[in-house]
Order: C-alpha cells, then structure tokens, then sequence
C-alpha cells in the first residue's frame, strides 16, 4: 500500500523521477539528544538552532496545490491556570513524557505495554495529532510507527516536511483495547497532556488525522466531511483535518483529498 501511495503522490505532483522522501533516517525521539550538527536530517534546514525547521528541497508539492479554504470553527484552548491541572505546570516536552509514562487517569493504563507520550522536533512548524496508539506504538512506546506510520511518513516527505521536523502526538496515549475509538472519558483525562504539548511546540500548523482527533481538538461532533477543507483555528494557530492514514490504507479514494489537505496545511506553515 506504500508504495502504491508513493506511486500516486509522484502521478498526482507529476513529480516524474523525483525523490520522495521514503522515510530512510530514524525520527529523532523526544527532545534528546538534538541532531548532530554536521548530519541535519534529510530535508531539514541545517540553519541556526533557533530557527524552525523548513522545507530546503523545493516546491514539488506546490504544483496545482489547492487554494487556501475558508476559515472553519475557531476553538481557544484551556487556559491552564483556570483548570487547576498541575500538568499545566510541567515546563519541558520531556516531562510531559515522563508524567505520561507514569498515568493512571484512565482505564487505558492497565492494558498497555507502553505509554506514548508523541515525540518530535520540539519547535516543530507543523503538529500532527492522531488517535492513539496501535499494537506497534503500544510494543515501541513511538507514536505512528507502524503500517500507518509508514504511510504518514511518505505524505510528510512529499510535503517536504520530513518526519524528523514535525512532532507526532495522539488523543490517547495509550492504546485502546482492539484498537477500539477512545471513549469519551477517557480523551477527556488524557487531552490535558496534548494541550500542554501544543502549548510547548508552539507550532505554526496543527494536523488533525481522523475525525477522532479532529473532534476532540475543536470540540465538536461533526463528520470528517464537515470538517475537511476549512481553515479552523485552534487559539491562534491553524488547523487543518484530514483522513487518518489507516483510513487510507482501507480506502484508496480518500488519498486525493488527503493529498489536497496536506498541501492546504503545508502553504499554511508558509503562511
Ligand atoms: N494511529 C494513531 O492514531 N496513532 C498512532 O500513533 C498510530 C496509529
Ligand atoms: Fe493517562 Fe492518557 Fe494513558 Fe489514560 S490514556 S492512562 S489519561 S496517559
């Protein structure tokens, strides 16, 4: 299935004998150690530290990339103080990993293997948010790093946005019995942890994969149909839903508005 979405990408960006990034370098876990100096990974902008990572290989995504949809809902997120949550006060991505790695808000904490906390470049310009773990994730303790994962590293790379430059993080982070949706409970005693997340990235987009991450991101129930193709705003930062790689994998039709969303997030991050 990767490969034939590699395939499709290349058809649909008429991107003829061009390199698509096929995720050849490990991600980089969490917040250390940073990548050494001489070796920035692939695509990634070997610049000054402070700067955000960005695209260094061209426009090939760019190519009949749709127009910037219209503004959607406009979320703000908790305003940590009023909530009294002293996960507000864990000041690294790091120790919001290791609370996480040690939670028991929910009944997710007695099935798993591993806790997933998300992992990634700490100033990443984009913010991937998923559902939760699957068998992999729960074995590795890694965010998206099975036949999903692979998937989501091949639609990062052809939007020049390497896996090494985003963080990837989930509703849950810990995986639900037979990969079954979260229930309402327990993305509520989890979301905390994504909040402060995006609250430490700070990242210029934010990547909503599937209609669970999408609905509990701007809090609503709606249809991934009707949350697709708008601009929506989560505080001030841009949202934008797509499909959930595995749904790709099951429906091979959803690939072309997905490749339109990625393209939508991605003129966004220049934005
Ligand atoms: N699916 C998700 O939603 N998240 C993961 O981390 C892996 C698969
Ligand atoms: Fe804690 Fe989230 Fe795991 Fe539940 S899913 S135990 S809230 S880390």
């Amino acid at each position: 299935m990767g490969d034939n979405w590699a395939r499709y990408l290349r058809q649909q960006a008429e991107l003829g004998g061009a390199e698509i990034y096929l995720s050849s370098s490990p991600p980089i876990p969490s917040e250390s150690p940073p990548p050494p100096r001489s070796e920035p990974p692939a695509g990634v902008d070997s610049g000054p530290k402070q700067e955000r990572p960005v695209s260094s290989t061209g426009i090939r995504w760019m190519k009949d990339a749709p127009s910037l949809p219209g503004p959607g809902l406009v979320v703000q997120p908790p305003v940590p103080i009023l909530i009294g949550d002293p996960v507000a006060g864990l000041e690294t991505l790091d120790a919001v990993a290791a609370v996480v790695r040690e939670c028991r808000r929910c009944g997710l904490s007695s099935g798993r293997t591993n806790a997933v906390p998300g992992e990634g470049n700490p100033r990443a310009g984009l913010m991937c948010v998923g559902e939760g773990p699957g068998a992999t994730e729960d074995e590795l303790g890694r965010p998206f790093v099975g036949q999903a994962g692979k998937l989501l590293d091949q639609i990062l790379g052809a939007i020049d946005c390497p896996r090494e430059s985003v963080f990837i993080a989930n509703i849950v982070k810990c995986r639900p019995p037979q990969n079954r949706k979260p229930l309402p409970d327990e993305a509520a005693a989890c979301l905390p942890y994504l909040h402060r997340q995006i609250a430490l990235v700070r990242p210029k987009v934010l990547l909503a994969l599937g209609g669970t991450a999408a609905e509990w991101l701007l809090g609503v129930r709606k249809s991934l149909g009707e949350l697709r193709n708008q601009v929506h705003r989560y505080g001030e930062i841009p949202l934008v839903v797509t499909y959930h790689p595995a749904a790709l994998l099951r429906n091979p039709n959803w690939k072309k508005p997905t490749w339109d969303d990625v393209r939508i997030a991605r003129q966004l991050l220049d934005a």
